[in-house]
């Protein structure tokens, strides 16, 4: 469906946002429906629409959005890789996660690995269609408090436990043991993990790193896909690792200063990233109620003619418009940021687009719900698929309440900073790309 953008669109960001609408519409829409009703065990067999339609994003070169053309990616510009998000969330916030967790462990690799672990695991990654990633952070006793823990304080070990998947160096190898949580996006069929582990006498789960971990080792083992109430598009499951050795070169950030950094920088990434696919749902889902209000007649006329409706229609409108324009800005940000290897995304700015497009997203689905009345609640009509969707996004890559005080906590201390600790954190960023390379001449 075409709509006025206040942005001015260039000629190639209009073609792009058809061609991935179109994409959205035709192909992963309605697999993400087939999915949403089926059974959770049945979601992961290999002729599971699930894997039809990640196949079919991997041919378009959709996972190399980010990674940079001398590195054989795509990399859209910030604008256009908002214009991207947001598509694909209209026609399913499931494989737009499935997608964006894909590219975690690869992207990363992009960015910070040796080129021993780009031409191991990046380059076929680019070019096969059967490797699928996902991002294990969160952990059974560790949902929150994962995102708290990376902070530097060494008292929050003794308050919060110490982190369940934990790292040992043996010569040249890591040794990986633990357990991620159930929640882990696409972990049932992921092929390789992103992975965040402590440092086994690490003070908090800062004194940690990040390593992917091919998920075929030995000791590694992978839960069911859960049987949840939302995202169902995208199997969620637990990952877990019994002694699992893997080379010095699949820790792509290692324990040292830059891993908070890092863990600091890569969730202002997903975070402007789920707030445009949130703003994504909220269109989809105003846009389904405008249809409905439409074509359904009652009280003598259209709901279109009645107040109560125009009002909410009115609200729902405002509400996607002001959530695009903002996750745009931040996006815009947020990802130039990473392009041009700064480091200094601004967290508060990247959390309030996510928690404030998946506010949006929310109220918009709950409306649109109650502009279809009863219609709303059954399976035959989507409406209540982007509501539950909405619902699981509240939660999603943190809490709406963690990653506000996480925000609150970050105005407090830098409001009036005009830069994130710009120069420090490229300072300590250009140290560690001189250590890496440095290690390669070795
Ligand atoms: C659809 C979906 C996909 C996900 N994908 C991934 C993934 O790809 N990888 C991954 O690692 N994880 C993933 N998760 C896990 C997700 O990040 C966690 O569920 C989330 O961070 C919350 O953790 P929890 O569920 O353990 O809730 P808890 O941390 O137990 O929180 C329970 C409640 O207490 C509140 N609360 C908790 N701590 C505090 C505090 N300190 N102060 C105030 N309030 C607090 C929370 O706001 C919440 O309301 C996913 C979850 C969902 C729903």
């Amino acid at each position: 469906m075409a709509f006025l953008d206040l942005e001015e669109l260039t000629q190639d960001e209009k073609l792009l946002r058809e061609e991935v609408h179109r994409f959205a519409e035709e192909v992963v829409r309605p697999a993400s429906i087939e999915l949403d009703r089926m059974p959770a065990k049945e979601r992961v067999k290999p002729d599971s629409p699930f894997f039809k339609v990640m196949k079919q994003m991997k041919r378009l070169e959709y996972h190399k959005i980010l990674i940079p053309h001398e590195k054989g990616g795509l990399q859209l510009t910030p604008r256009q890789a908002y214009i991207f998000w947001e598509e694909l969330g209209w026609g399913s916030t499931g494989f737009a996660t499935a997608l964006g967790v894909d590219m975690i462990p690869f992207t990363v690799i992009t960015y910070f690995g040796s080129k021993q672990a780009y031409e191991e695991l990046v380059e076929p990654w680019l070019k096969r269609d059967d490797w699928i990633g996902c991002w294990g952070v969160t952990e059974p006793e560790h949902g929150s408090d994962y995102l708290i823990m990376l902070r530097e304080e060494e008292s929050l070990v003794e308050k919060m436990g110490r982190g369940n998947v934990v790292a040992e160096k043996d010569g040249n190898e890591w040794i990986i043991t633990g357990h991620k949580s159930s929640w882990v996006s696409a972990a049932p069929v992921a092929t390789h993990c992103g992975l965040h582990a402590q440092v086994k006498e690490g003070k908090t789960l800062a004194h940690g790193l990040f390593c992917v971990v091919p998920l075929n080792l030995k000791g590694v083992a992978k839960g069911e896909p859960e049987d949840m109430l939302g995202m169902r598009d995208c199997p969620q499951g637990w990952v877990s690792f019994d002694h699992v050795r893997i080379p010095e070169h699949y820790v792509v950030v290692a324990p040292g200063p830059f891993y908070g950094i890092f863990c600091d920088q890569l969730l202002c990434l997903t975070s402007v990233t789920v707030g445009a696919f949130s703003v994504g749902l909220a269109r989809a889902a105003f846009e389904e109620a405008l249809k409905y209000a439409r074509e359904r007649v009652q009280g003598g006329a259209p709901l279109i003619k009645h107040k109560n409706i125009k009002l909410k229609l009115y609200e729902m409108f405002e509400k996607v418009e002001v959530a695009r324009a903002y996750v745009r800005k931040a996006m815009e940000y947020t990802y130039s940021r990473l392009y041009k290897g700064t480091f200094d995304a601004s967290p508060r700015h990247a959390r309030a687009a996510q928690i404030f497009a998946k506010k949006v997203a929310y109220e918009v689905a709950h409306d649109a719900l109650q502009i279809f009345g009863a219609y709303g609640l059954h399976k035959e009509f989507i409406v209540q698929k982007l509501f539950r969707d909405a619902r699981s996004l509240l939660i999603e890559d943190g809490t709406v309440e963690v990653l506000s005080l996480e925000a609150a906590d970050d105005i407090i201390e830098n409001y009036e900073k005009e830069y994130y600790n710009a120069e420090s954190i490229t300072r300590r960023f250009q140290e560690y790309v001189t250590e890496i390379e440095q290690k390669e001449r070795r």
